[in-house]
């Protein structure tokens, strides 16, 4: 079985469309597991639902995700985030609301649980240190935890009772072993390792490859896009730096 894994799409359709161009250029995928923040930041809400509906994914909801349908405070977001937000929440139909409505925090799939954040707190937390990676490993049963929300891809294992940090190199294959593991496959939609190419993962089962690719995508068309509808500069730029 191959699996395409996505994470943080944040309404950015030339991004998503170029990674699902380079997933059918690779010989297409079985299954694709998105791990939330679908919408929020970029100026392509209801066609980045609409487009990833086709795919019958199997995905969970992120913070973005639930702020713009009201679930969480926009006070928790930074004044950017929290705008563009307020400018998403007015552009969905209702379709596009149930659909983000119906979204379950967890998703356990075989081997893995799908989250957003983190096992512990599956919305807000990120994991971005083996520190907050070593406490989470307590907090899921499965072998393997997917995650989301930081925009960088990365791994973490459990060895001996101690937590360390994989390298996920673009183009290299890392073979999933006898630890367990936490990974994330980076950002679609606003990548903030410094690579402003858009990262996701493919998974093989039959020889528990993952495979994590960086595709360049028209950048300018989605900045184009977001200064008609008026988000913020910050979010229009940071797209080209990838931060
Ligand atoms: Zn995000």
């Amino acid at each position: 079985m191959r699996c395409a894994i996505l994470a943080d799409i944040h309404a950015n359709l030339a991004a998503f469309e170029a990674v699902l161009g380079d997933i059918e250029r690779k010989g297409g995928v079985d299954e694709l597991w998105c791990l939330g923040d679908i919408v929020g930041y970029g100026p392509d809400p209801c066609r980045c639902i609409e487009l990833l509906r086709e795919y019958n994914p199997v995905c969970v909801v992120g913070n973005h995700d639930h702020a713009t349908i009201g679930k969480i405070e926009l006070s928790y977001f930074n004044p950017y985030a929290a705008a563009a937000c307020q400018w998403t929440a007015g552009q969905l139909s209702q379709d596009d609301v149930a659909y983000l409505e119906g979204l379950p925090l967890t998703v356990e799939k075989g081997e893995f649980l799908l989250a957003h954040g983190s096992p512990a707190d599956p919305v807000m937390e990120y994991v971005m240190s083996t520190g907050i990676a070593a406490k989470n490993f307590d907090f899921f049963q499965s072998k393997y935890c997917l995650v989301g929300h930081t925009h960088v891809p990365a791994a973490f294992k459990e060895e001996k009772g101690t937590c360390l940090s994989v390298n996920l190199s673009p183009g290299i294959g890392m073979v999933l072993g006898a630890s367990r593991m936490i990974i994330n496959p980076g950002g679609v939609g606003q990548p903030r390792d410094g690579d402003p190419r858009a990262s996701y993962v493919i998974y093989d089962s039959e020889g528990r490859v993952f495979r994590l690719y960086r595709i360049p995508y028209d950048i300018s068309a989605t900045q184009d896009k977001m200064m008609e509808a008026g988000l913020p500069i910050h979010l229009i730029t940071r797209l080209e730096v990838g931060r």
